[in-house]
């Protein structure tokens, strides 16, 4: 029988356990690829399905994390052999598919991307899903017709994992950046990553007109709620704001007035399903145009036994940037 190590959600009579226990390989879901894990990351969605604060997890027993990089072992897919260091995100793994805070996991491969030229596996899984969901809210901007020269770009959630990439994104690409955050001691943080201004993300947080003075042209908003609907009150004529986030919450209480008075457009944001060759090219720009000084600033290496304590750590806000989980 061979087993691996690996975090294990259970739901029983007494609510949702963690633990730390053998995994059984003869208990592995469908999948054609088996991978050697070498490193995983933390987002806000390991945070909840760590914790069982919000149904994430929808499969018992379920290993979390949403995403991995590491080494091919096993493959039955033409497009991958052993020994290829391939990277995971989103999908449903650590969701509905056995996922990532473990030795060992098996997924399809067509859900695989190979490791970009120009990063390792630990830099891979230090942009992780939080990265990669910051670039594909960078290209939906572009793709908007967007550009510095339409005028600054908020962030908000900016010492998160999405902010903190998309702060050092946005100012690579020449976006005079503005960094939301409730974090005062992050200022100095937050600058080294490019941001140009930091406000106090309780000048968002609180209700407030449905259209208020004009303030950037884009934005990558990672919180949601009440601070969506403020971002896009401050969203300057045909401008554009990248929603990816629920940070404060799920809801939205906006009018239509940024809509139709200022040609505001919202642009949805979804990392998990995004197809290859969109995937492929996000991870191509983050290896080629994300600064790895600046990634290295903000990210924390952890170990896999490390796991159990961060969801609530995340979840309550006290994460800064980016954590790597390393496994091998
Ligand atoms: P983090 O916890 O690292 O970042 C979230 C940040 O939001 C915090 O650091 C904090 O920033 C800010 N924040 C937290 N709570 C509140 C609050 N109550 N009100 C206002 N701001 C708050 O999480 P991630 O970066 O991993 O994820 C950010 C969001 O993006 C999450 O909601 C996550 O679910 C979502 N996401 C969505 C994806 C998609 O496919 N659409 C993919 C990846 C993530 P600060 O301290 O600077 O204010």
């Amino acid at each position: 029988m061979a087993t691996f190590k690996a975090w294990v959600v259970e739901k029983g009579a007494g609510g949702q356990s963690l633990t730390f226990r053998d995994f059984d390989e003869a208990d592995f879901m469908d999948g054609d690829v088996t991978v050697r894990v070498t490193h995983s990351g933390l987002n806000y969605k390991d945070g909840l399905a760590l914790t069982g604060r919000s149904p994430v997890v929808r499969r018992w027993p379920m290993i979390p994390g949403i995403d991995f990089a590491g080494v091919v072992e096993t493959s039955d897919d033409p497009a991958y052999r052993p020994g290829d260091t391939v990277v995971l995100t989103g999908w449903g793994v650590g969701e509905t598919h056995l996922g990532a805070y473990a030795e060992k996991a098996r997924v399809n491969g067509a859900w695989l991307v190979p490791l970009p030229a120009g990063l390792s596996a630990e830099q891979a899984m230090a942009i992780g899903t939080a990265g990669y969901t910051a670039m594909l809210s960078l290209m939906a901007l572009e793709a908007h017709g967007l550009t510095p020269e339409h005028g600054p770009a908020l962030v908000t959630g900016a010492s998160g994992g999405v902010g903190s990439v998309a702060v050092a994104l946005l100012a690579r690409a020449g976006w005079h950046v503005i960094a939301s955050t409730g974090r005062d001691a992050e200022a100095d943080y937050l600058r080294g990553l490019g941001a140009a201004e930091i406000i106090d993300r309780a000048e968002l947080s609180v209700p407030g007109k449905p259209l208020a003075k004009e303030r950037w042209a884009a934005a990558v908003d990672a919180v949601g709620s009440t601070t969506l609907a403020n971002v896009l009150a401050s969203t300057r004529a045909d401008g554009a704001v990248a929603a990816c986030g629920l940070a404060q919450g799920m809801d939205l209480p906006t009018s239509v007035a940024p809509f139709i008075l200022r040609g505001v457009a919202l642009l949805g944001i979804n990392s998990v399903t995004t197809p290859q060759p969109k995937r492929r090219e996000a991870w191509a720009r983050l290896a080629a145009e994300l600064d790895l000084d600046k990634l290295a600033a903000m990210t924390t290496r952890v170990g896999l036994q490390d796991v159990d304590r961060l969801g609530e750590e995340i979840l309550s806000g006290k994460v800064r940037g980016r954590t790597v989980v390393t496994i091998a």
